[in-house]
């Protein structure tokens, strides 16, 4: 049984007096012995201790937004996975759309770093989703399968056992356009036959693929009720509780159904 993960990227946005708000809001909202449903946050670098300290001994866990594979040195600008570890993270997320064609990041860098992580100790959130002209152009399958297989090469299954993906198809990201639960189910049913394929059956009945792409309070019950979604990453709508909260129940009202 695939436990619902709702998680939120705050991505370059809040300061440390709205983070604390946010987080505070969030911590109320998930107690430590909450239901079926994990609740994340990822807030930038900077605030990673403070909101790790607010949301201490709640439900909500701190996650980062990127990590560097090198695990110390002359790296300028650069975070490891031991400090991420250091300031309560339990989560990063690896591959972000803005990183891959923002920051220019490659399947072989962004592998370099899921492995690190994992060496580490974090349970990685690997992203993967197609462009709009991929789309368009119908090779949706075969950029998801590119990003997978470059983004896990050489990662076993007993790497992988925490392993989180998340599907974000980039013209989804940030544009109030969101996939039809039609095209996220046929996405997601097809990252988990890539990962039976690539490793077993058992394997990927059990790794949780969660849908990011302008999720909302009021699309989030119909996507995360889709046979293969087992959560959301949440960017803008993860920023407010009015709105994050209500994604949160919505997979709360699930996990109970
Ligand atoms: C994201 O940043 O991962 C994301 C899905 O953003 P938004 O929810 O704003 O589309």
């Amino acid at each position: 049984m695939r436990r619902f993960l709702v998680a939120g990227n705050w991505k370059m946005n809040t300061n440390r007096a709205s983070g604390q708000e946010l987080a505070a809001a969030l911590a109320v909202d998930s107690p430590a012995a909450e239901d079926g449903v994990e609740v994340l946050v990822c807030p930038p670098y900077p605030y990673l201790t403070t909101i790790s300290d607010k949301v201490a001994g709640s439900g909500v866990q701190v996650g980062a937004q990127d990590v560097y594979f090198e695990a110390s040195g002359a790296f300028t600008g650069e975070v490891a996975v031991d400090m991420l570890r250091d300031v309560g993270c339990d989560y990063v997320i690896i591959g972000h759309s803005e990183r891959r064609h923002v920051m220019g990041e490659t399947d072989e860098t962004i592998n370099r770093k899921v492995k690190a992580a994992i060496a580490g100790g974090l349970k990685v959130i690997l992203c993967v989703g197609e462009l709009l002209s991929d789309r368009e152009g119908g090779h949706t399958e075969s950029v998801l399968d590119a990003q997978m297989t470059g983004g896990l090469a050489d990662i076993s299954e007993q790497d992988g056992k925490d392993l989180v993906i998340a599907y974000e198809p980039v013209w989804a990201i940030g544009t109030g356009v969101t996939a039809s639960p039609e095209q996220a189910e046929s996405a997601h049913e097809h990252l988990r036959n890539w990962i039976a394929n690539r490793y077993n059956s058992t394997f990927s009945d059990n790794v949780r693929i969660l849908y990011g792409g302008s999720v909302k309070p009021d699309n989030a019950e119909t996507l995360m009720g889709q046979t293969n979604v087992d959560g959301a990453l949440v960017g803008g709508a993860s920023l407010k509780p009015d709105l994050f909260v209500p994604i949160i129940d919505a997979a709360r009202k699930l996990a109970t159904a």
